[in-house]
């Protein structure tokens, strides 16, 4: 089992206690069995049962307590891959598909968002996406030109009109509308009971072992505890532990990547709108306020599959964090008060791996890697949805496992 995080989390602290699952006893038949209770799971699990599947979801831990509890809850269809560099990569056409349908899917989530009963933060921002020097603004600008392109509501913003919005000069910004934010947490633990309510069953502490194929076409999953489940669809929803499972088709890097909550700050005028802010530098610092007016700031991504354990380690990147939020925001004086250190998954052609595994049929892969894991999770639930009804979803052919873009890296 892999350690996804150390140190002292925000969203989980600071939310009501959840709604607790019991773990599977008994031998269970299913149309689709998820594996893994985090964001992609839980999502993939509620799309399935309300188009009417029988679907089981097993957690080996607790639902929304792997990454999903680590992450930051920004929601932006600007990419970790900008949209120009993916137009190199794999053609106009898709690269703008792709980008659509992470706007779409910001949409979804606002809409499943909204029609929850608990108050998950959802908040529609607007992004900043900064130059972080004077090299990087021809391609911010080709970046402009392009979401431009492409229908995207953006506007570029000179030197001037940055340090008019915000107390911080930048040679250039994309300012983009329609991204959002989100408690990621208490997004994912109250989808997860509202799916209950409309028939999904759901497995805490109860860990899968790797597949078994039976004769008749159906899937036999076991687990630790010695129970099975057949099913005739199995879904990988496992987030950064692919290895466990067939993870050979997986070409991703494993990083660290850290973030820190301020303490309340009293004087939040400053930070125009509460918009998004991300750089173009890489790895890039991002930022985002939450709705008891606190600083979020992470970054610092190191090249390691595991999260630091020192407590000094990860305080001493906490300060630069913090460092880096008073060179933009000089008033904001609140300390950390969360930090952690969490590992992080990109895949090598920057985009998800969201498919069917080639070999095995109706075994899928859910994998969200990159910063926009929250948007790819809702994208693989609509792709996955369609796989099952033995449709072709447009985006099938771009993020699938064994698509060109990962051949030939
Ligand atoms: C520091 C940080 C900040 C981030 N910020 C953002 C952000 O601002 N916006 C954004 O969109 N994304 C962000 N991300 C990415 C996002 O967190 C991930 O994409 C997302 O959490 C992935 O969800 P998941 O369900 O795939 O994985 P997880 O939440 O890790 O869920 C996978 C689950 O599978 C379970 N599992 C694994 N193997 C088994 C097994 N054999 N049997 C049973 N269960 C199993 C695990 O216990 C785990 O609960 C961030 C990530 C990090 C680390």
């Amino acid at each position: 089992m892999k350690e996804l995080y150390t140190g002292k989390l925000y969203w989980p602290e600071t939310s009501r206690k959840t709604r607790e699952y019991e773990p599977l006893r008994e031998n269970k038949k299913t149309q689709v069995a998820i594996i893994g209770g985090g964001m992609t799971g839980t999502i993939c699990s509620s799309i399935l049962v309300k188009n009417g599947l029988s679907v089981v979801m097993l957690e080996r831990d607790r639902v929304a307590g792997g990454s999903t509890s680590a992450n930051t809850g920004l929601l932006q269809a600007g990419n970790d891959i900008m949209l120009c560099d993916l137009i190199k990569r794999i053609g106009e056409r898709d690269a703008a598909a792709f980008y659509r349908a992470c706007r779409e899917a910001i949409d979804m989530i606002a809409a499943e968002a909204n029609a929850l009963s608990v108050d998950v933060g959802f908040e529609r921002r607007s992004s900043l996406y900064f130059a972080s020097t004077e090299q990087h603004l021809p391609k911010l600008r080709q970046e402009y030109d392009a979401l431009k392109a492409c229908g995207f509501d953006v506007e570029f913003w000179l030197p001037g009109d940055i340090a008019e919005h915000f107390p911080f000069r930048k040679p250039g910004a994309i300012v983009s509308h329609g991204d959002a934010e989100i408690n990621p947490y208490r997004y994912v633990s109250a989808l997860a009971e509202d799916a209950v309510t409309a028939g999904l069953q759901i497995h805490e502490r109860t860990d899968v072992v790797p597949l078994h194929k039976a004769t008749d076409g159906k899937y036999h999953l076991r687990t630790t505890d010695g129970f099975e489940i057949e099913a005739e669809h199995v879904v990988y929803a496992v987030g950064y532990e692919p290895e466990e499972l067939r993870g050979q088709l997986i070409k991703a890097e494993l990083n660290r990547s850290f973030a820190v909550v301020t303490g309340v700050q009293p004087n939040l005028q400053s930070w125009h709108e509460r918009f998004l802010i991300w750089e173009t530098a890489r790895p890039y610092l991002y930022l985002r306020t939450t709705p008891d007016n606190r600083a979020i700031i992470g970054g610092l991504d190191e090249d390691s599959g595991q999260p630091l354990h020192s407590d000094a380690g990860r305080r001493k990147r906490s300060l630069r964090l913090l460092e880096k939020l008073g060179s933009l925001f000089p008033g904001l004086q609140a300390p950390a008060e969360y930090e952690w250190s969490a590992t992080f998954g990109e895949s090598r052609d920057g985009l998800p791996f969201i498919g069917e595994d080639p070999k095995w049929p109706k075994v899928y892969y859910c994998l969200g890697y990159g910063g926009n894991g929250t948007a790819y999770s809702m994208l693989a639930a609509h792709v996955l949805r369609d796989l099952i009804r033995g449709e072709q979803h447009p985006l099938s052919r771009i993020v699938k496992l064994d698509r060109p873009s990962l051949t030939s890296i």
